[in-house]
């Protein structure tokens, strides 16, 4: 079964998300559990955290269709020790603000190198980042997300990807989350059935499924191998409603969380019936 959700919002407290996911018809959904564009939160009270927890199990999303996004600011791989050390305790904190909620899977960017050093120590910065916050958590597993690959940000190709996974220690506790928009702009053309085949054989052999953990399905203003991060609504970019039917009819993206984080919000509840339609064609 596809499980397919939105980056919800969470205005007025965490707890509102569960509720905003059921609104648009939602089976899966993403949040921030604090401010993404901040470095200091406030804690969530254990009044909210409770209230999370029953308004989840109301409308019935089990933590493996729940797909927390961390920080944009947190660059786990940063060349400026001040900004790591910064990067670290945030993420940490991320890690144990889902262990509160009761969640068990954290979405992250992998880091930038900045220009600054070479990206393979970038990847280890990286990789030895997660493993302290794994350290020190229990229960919730990193989920590293693919990138466009604009600027410096690590992660577009999937090697690079499969470079972090293998300098983590707790292999049961990393994972991934494709982002369909990232990858087709990271040069991974899934448009065409042909580039769609290649690049999963790619991801089998490179990274392989048991990683996967969760999706973004965007479409893409740009195109193929533009390397620029532009999300579209569904059908209207480079990616097009072809590429989203093949996807639905796939069954090796059946139960994990399928979200969207198009520009639209408006059409979300008509890109979730959409997509239930295709998957129900399947
Ligand atoms: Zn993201
Ligand atoms: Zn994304």
């Amino acid at each position: 079964m596809k499980y397919i959700g939105a980056h919800v919002s969470t205005s007025n407290g965490v707890q509102n998300a569960p509720v905003n996911a059921h609104l648009i018809g939602a089976e899966a959904f993403a949040l921030f559990t604090r401010n993404p564009s901040r470095w200091k939160s406030k804690p969530i009270t254990d009044a909210a955290a409770e209230a999370f927890k029953a308004e989840c199990e109301k409308y019935g999303f089990t933590p493996d269709r729940i797909l927390p996004h961390d920080s944009y600011l947190i660059n786990l791989g940063s060349p400026e020790p001040e900004k790591l050390a910064m990067s670290r305790e945030a993420f940490l904190d991320e890690l144990k603000r889902c262990e509160q909620l009761g969640l068990t899977m954290l979405n992250f960017h992998p880091g930038s190198h900045l220009n600054q050093i070479d990206p393979d120590l970038c990847l280890a910065l990286i990789a030895d980042s997660i493993n302290r916050a794994l350290e020190s958590t229990t229960g919730v597993t990193a989920v590293i997300e693919n990138t466009a690959g604009q600027g410096s940000n690590l992660g577009h190709d999937f090697a690079q990807i499969a470079a972090i996974i293998d300098r983590v220690e707790d292999k049961s506790r990393v994972g991934v989350c494709i982002d369909t928009c990232h990858t087709l702009a990271a040069g991974y053309d899934l448009s065409t059935p042909e580039g769609y085949d290649a690049t999963w054989r790619d991801f089998e052999r490179i990274i392989g499924w048991k990683y996967l953990k969760g999706m973004h399905i965007n479409d893409s203003k740009k195109g193929a191998g533009s390397r620029v991060d532009r999300h579209e609504s569904i059908g209207g970019g480079a990616l097009g409603d072809s590429f989203f039917k093949m996807l639905m009819a796939d069954p090796r993206f059946d139960n994990i969380p399928l979200i969207l984080e198009t520009p639209n919000e408006e059409i979300w509840a008509d890109e979730i019936a959409r997509l239930k339609q295709w998957a129900s064609q399947s």
